[in-house]
């Protein structure tokens, strides 16, 4: 093919050509195969070389995208095209596009969409009067080539694929590429009346690009018979020697009128011609409007009623599919065929409302998994309804939102319905904010009346000072706070509470509400007062069957003792004896009379720790006798208890001496004395003893239940009722070898206090 020397086509040979301007464009118009008028032309290089002539392109092109000259021979290429074009527009021709060739170095430039935008800027050419043909080659690197076609479409200048066919034919850039049109190569076209391979691929080529809504040229067009072959296969455009060959500019605009007579000429008659492209956009609205309800997210339907049936003759939509059906379903049937008894007979009423003729028909309806709205809508011609139309939107998600906010709903009807603890939210004045529904049901009025109200009103008037103090205190120390109280029912009874405040802090830290946490404790009450008497029966029983026992053994030896005085002379180790006997005896009355005795009121306000001290005092010296070391541990504070000292004393001593008893070898007992909470205070006393059973345990607090082979047994039992009557608790903890725990907790008059923490 390389019929000129290698030497001649060295760069200076093209830069000289460049620079004497020896390049000249030729033109091939694209002719319109229905209308038979130039549309188009396209611009082809050609080098005038003043010794050797015309050189043809694919002689030189090569090599000058080798060489890198394509580039500024492109530029000139796309300048003197849009610029002839500007010339013709000038002299009158109807506009026209300007097909330019385009190599893939030229396409790779950086600059490349700039140079196009100047051009276009330059020559005043509407974008859309441009078009690049570019071959597949260039789309190999699609990665880098999208973009830059893209900024060309942008631009609004046309794209379209050159040679198609003979490359790497990729559907997927038809697809993917914003191309305009698709060129057949010349080698298809030259053989599609002749070979009928090639027939059927031109016949394919053309029906695909109608498909992908791409315009189709055919290019190499020389003869009669694939003018009108290409016609009748609905080809939009064609290009070739039987119109044309690539001319320069004068000789084009002389051949311009005669070149648009071509197709009439030769080509199919017009009105045939028109028919076929009527069927072809006919069908392919069909199939477009198919294909869109096809697509469309809802579904349509369309039913008529024959022989006193609806019968569906229509239904499609991505909701069909998405719901497991197909058109094939549905279409010919009536709604019994492809619904279960019961669903079909429900739309059965909304299709009679139809075609009744209620304009708009609503119901929901299931396909599957899916929740759809439906509305019908009837067509009526000449009065008479003739079908009926229904369009479904797929509603599932609002469905489910609502079936989870049913639920949810539900869930939170039966926890305040159910509920029985009050929740109440309360300002720092203790205005109630919010009453929970269990109100109604625990103290009978409705959750509103507390609404905006002092949470105090309530409050029985013996408790109101009390809890008055307690709310200001936990507001003041900014902790939780657990309060027994009286509150009043709505039918005037009082109802017994017992209550968790919590302080909500806001972001400065300062207290912003309290949330109650409170329970009705009436029942329980009563039930600890009915144990408690069952209890005290049932302790009595027990302690009278010990009294009994106990005071018969001292008896048994004042009476032996008695005896022996009586047989022999006076002697003071017996009387001795006979009088600690009395002793214990006394002892055992006074602690049964003790335990007998209700509430004792001589109470008064003392110090905690003085308490606790005085009590500690009298007894570590009875405590070094036995090798024990007592041992307190410093307190920060030392509030005020509410109790009657003799009795709170007894129950120090009796622990201490319970510890001591524990401990027959000597040691330690630890006390301390902290906070338990805001407004009780802890006395620890902690022994290394010998510990007591688990057994033993359960009945540590009953009377009599001792293993102290002297004491009487009654002391934890009083303890624990002393304790008990000053509103205390008193809690053992106890492991065997190892040591006792016993805490007494109090209630404070004055309350722990934020600056102690
Ligand atoms: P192409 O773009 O496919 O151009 C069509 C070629 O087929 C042209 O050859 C044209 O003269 C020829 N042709 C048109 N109708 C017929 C026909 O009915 N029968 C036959 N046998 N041939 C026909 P040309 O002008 O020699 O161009 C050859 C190739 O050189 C072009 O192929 C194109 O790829 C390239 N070329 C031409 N001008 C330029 C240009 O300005 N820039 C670039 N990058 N390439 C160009
Ligand atoms: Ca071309
Ligand atoms: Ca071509």
């Amino acid at each position: 093919m390389k019929t000129i020397d290698k030497d001649f086509l060295f760069e200076a040979n093209l830069k000289k050509a460049l620079e004497n301007d020896e390049f000249r464009l030729h033109y091939q118009p694209k002719v319109n195969l229905v209308t038979g008028r130039i549309w188009a032309v396209e611009a082809l290089i050609r080098w005038e070389h003043p010794k050797k002539g015309i050189i043809p392109p694919l002689e030189f092109i090569p090599f000058a995208e080798e060489s890198g000259w394509i580039v500024p021979i492109g530029d000139w290429v796309l300048r003197t095209a849009c610029q002839q074009l500007k010339d013709w527009l000038n002299e009158g021709f109807h506009p026209m596009v300007m097909a330019v060739n385009l190599s893939a170095s030229q396409f790779y430039q950086p600059d490349f969409v700039k140079t196009v935008q100047s051009v276009i800027e330059e020559t005043g050419i509407p974008p859309e009067y441009i078009e690049f043909e570019i071959t597949e080659s260039i789309m190999l690197n699609s990665e880098s080539v999208l973009p830059v076609i893209r900024d060309l479409k942008q631009i609004g200048v046309r794209i379209g694929l050159d040679d198609f066919g003979t490359g790497f034919c990729s559907l997927y850039y038809l697809k993917e590429f914003p191309i305009d049109f698709i060129k057949i190569d010349q080698s298809f076209v030259q053989n599609c009346t002749t070979d009928s391979k090639d027939e059927t691929i031109v016949k394919a080529i053309i029906a695909m690009s109608h498909q992908l809504k791409l315009e189709v040229i055919a290019e190499g067009i020389e003869t009669k018979e694939q003018l009108i072959f290409l016609q009748q296969h609905l080809c939009n455009t064609g290009q070739g020697y039987f119109f044309s060959k690539p001319i320069p500019s004068q000789e084009f605009v002389q051949q311009f009128n005669e070149i648009e007579r071509i197709v009439f000429q030769n080509g199919i008659p017009q009105e045939f011609n028109r028919q076929k492209w009527l069927e072809e956009e006919l069908e392919l609205s069909r199939q477009n409007l198919k294909d869109t309800i096809r697509k469309q997210q809802g579904m349509i339907f369309k039913f008529v009623k024959q022989n006193g049936k609806f019968i569906h003759t229509l239904c499609d939509g991505e909701l069909l599919y998405q719901a497991g059906g197909t058109p094939e379903h549905v279409v010919g049937k009536e709604l019994h065929d492809f619904l279960p008894e019961k669903d079909a007979n429900n739309k059965l009423h909304y299709y009679e409302r139809a075609w009744e003729v209620e304009e708009n028909v609503i119901y929901e309806g299931k396909l599957g998994d899916i929740w759809y709205l439906a509305s019908l809508r009837p067509i009526r011609r000449g009065g008479q309804v003739v079908e009926v139309i229904g369009s479904c939107v797929d509603i599932t998600q609002r469905k489910v939102l609502e079936e989870s906010l049913k639920l949810s709903e539900y869930k939170y009807r039966l926890i305040a319905e159910n509920m029985q603890d009050l929740i109440g939210v309360l300002d720092t004045n203790g205005i109630i904010q919010y009453a929970s529904p269990s109100h109604k049901t625990v103290l009978g009025f409705s959750p509103y009346v507390y609404e905006g109200n002092s949470a105090f009103e309530q409050v029985h008037p013996e408790d109101i000072a009390y809890i008055k103090k307690q709310y200001e205190n936990m507001i003041k120390t900014k902790t939780s706070c657990y309060v027994e109280f009286r509150y009043r029912h709505d039918n005037g009874d009082w109802v017994d509470l017992e209550a968790l405040g919590t302080p909500v802090l806001d972001k400065q830290g300062e207290v912003e509400h309290i949330v109650l946490v409170a329970r009705d404790i009436s029942k329980r009450k009563k039930a600890e007062e009915l144990l408690l008497r069952s209890e005290k029966r049932s302790v009595l029983g027990r302690l009278a069957k010990g009294v009994a026992h106990e005071i018969r053994n001292p008896l048994t030896s004042i009476k032996g003792f008695v005896q022996l005085l009586q047989e022999e002379e006076i002697h003071t180790f017996y009387t001795d004896i006979i009088m600690a006997e009395i002793h214990r005896l006394e002892e055992i009355v006074e602690d049964f009379l003790f335990l007998a005795k209700t509430e004792d009121n001589q109470r008064k306000d003392v110090d905690s720790k003085n308490l606790l001290d005085e009590v500690v005092q009298l007894y570590k010296l009875k405590a070094i006798l036995k090798n024990i070391e007592i041992v307190q541990e410093p307190v920060l504070d030392s509030p005020l208890i509410n109790c009657d000292v003799n009795q709170m004393k007894h129950v120090f001593m009796n622990i201490l001496q319970n510890s001591v008893e524990a401990m027959p070898e000597g040691g330690i007992i630890t006390i301390k004395m902290f906070w338990k909470d805001s407004n009780h205070i802890t006395f620890r006393f902690i022994d290394r003893g010998n510990g007591i059973t688990e057994d033993r345990m359960k009945h540590i607090a009953e009377p009599f239940y001792s293993n102290k082979e002297k004491g009487t047994g009654l002391g934890l039992t009083i303890c624990q009722k002393i304790i008990h009557e000053h509103g205390g608790t008193m809690v053992i903890k106890s492991k065997v070898n190892q040591g006792t725990i016993v805490d007494i907790n109090l209630p404070t008059k004055q309350l722990y206090l934020i600056e102690n923490n």
